[in-house]
């Protein structure tokens, strides 16, 4: 039987990838709706290749294209059809949210690359899960790493879990020449190909903080015991502690087309032949260091707002998205994202948390705060 598949974010990195094991599996998976942010031309190209039978254009409010669906809520409509079992989400940032409650609510599985989804809303969104039938595998190569890892075995058997992160394109640098690095050092990942907002992520280890908050929600690990190791060479995904004091890894070179298969096929496994085969000898040797903390903050004010929980994350993830645009925007330097997140935190941190709708107040509460206070109209300067 074919899967239908919808792909929401097809023209960004996850999606180009996801068409990419999808076009060496056509008897198993069809893209039956794709889905851009902006990409009109892009998106065009796709839908003449693929001929999905729904095509949203998030931005395309005047899209020519009179077939087209537009606006924020081509996401719901396409991760909610009938002819949809899996939905890929790889929206990038919160914007990603409805859709994954949404597919959740109608039984789908979501395969999740929009880690955000997670932070913003971690209980909301498990819970959704369980109540209705649907499923959330993830295609962020450290967590498919920890489902592997944890194949059959029970909760009580794990003793930890360990995130590896190839701690950036500045994993070297002085602290000095941190704090002005620019958008185009930023840019520079060492091991990923990615999309700019998750790479800036990278720099900064937000990326981590976030992928901390996600496997705790996704596993039911709490904080205390998940802890981050820098893997510069990014071959091994991730470790599982078992309470027996053995540890099982995930290897892998580092190519998304692996965890996105893995999404699809999950719990199975089928052959594939586009993705590079593992060669140890090749690789040679697999090093590990301790996370320069002080220099990264924004890994543990990510993981305080995860342990906080209620708003915090949220609010964690609504300032980072805007600092990271301010940043990319050659508006705000390196060093001041840390500092914009963390003044949010202080003073929206504590905000309701009890509906959706509060924690897109805190959210909309958070990114205001940053663009008001760091952009550079701002009445500080
Ligand atoms: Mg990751």
């Amino acid at each position: 039987m074919t899967l239908g598949v919808a792909i929401l974010g097809s023209t960004g990195s996850i999606g180009l990838s996801a068409l990419r094991v999808l076009e060496r599996h056509p008897r198993e998976f069809m893209p039956v709706a794709l889905t851009a942010n902006a990409n009109a031309s892009g998106l065009a190209a796709q839908v003449a290749r693929w001929k999905p039978s729904f095509v949203g254009l998030v931005g395309g409010a005047h899209s020519t294209e009179a077939e087209w669906h537009t606006g924020p809520e081509c996401l719901v409509q396409a991760a909610t059809r009938d002819d949809v079992a899996i939905v890929l989400n790889a929206v990038v940032g919160a914007a990603g949210l409805p859709a994954t409650l949404a597919a959740l609510t109608a039984g789908k599985r979501v395969a999740l690359a929009n880690k955000e989804t997670l932070v913003v809303a971690g209980e909301l969104v498990t819970t959704t899960a369980k109540q209705h039938g649907g499923s959330i595998v993830p295609v962020d190569s450290e967590h498919s790493a920890i489902l592997q890892c944890l194949a059959g075995r029970q909760p009580h058997e794990v003793r930890r879990l360990v995130l590896t992160a190839s701690g950036g394109p500045f994993r070297t640098w002085s602290d000095e020449r941190l704090a002005t690095a620019t958008v185009h050092d930023a840019l520079q990942h060492p091991t990923w190909q990615m999309g700019s907002k998750i790479t800036i992520d990278s720099a900064t280890l937000a990326n981590k903080a976030l992928e901390v908050i996600e496997a705790h929600y996704l596993f039911g690990v709490p904080y205390d015991r998940i802890d981050v190791v820098v893997h510069p060479q990014s071959i091994i995904h991730s470790f599982v502690e078992f309470v027996d004091g053995s540890v099982l890894a995930q290897l892998g070179m580092p190519s998304m087309e692996l965890p996105i298969l893995f999404a699809l096929t999950y719990p199975d496994r089928i052959a594939d032949s586009g993705v590079p085969l593992f060669d140890p000898v090749a690789l040679g040797s697999l090093t590990f260091e301790s996370v320069r903390r002080e220099s990264f903050p924004m890994l543990d004010l990510g993981i305080q707002a995860g342990r906080r929980g209620g708003a915090a994350p949220a609010v964690y993830n609504a300032a980072n998205e805007s600092a990271v645009a301010l940043f990319l925007a050659g508006v705000l330097p390196f060093g001041e994202i840390a500092t914009s997140v963390r003044a949010a935190l202080a003073e929206f941190g504590a905000l309701p948390s009890s509906s959706l709708d509060a924690l897109w107040h805190a959210d909309a509460m958070a990114r205001q705060f940053v663009d008001l206070h760091f952009s550079p109209s701002s009445a500080r300067s």
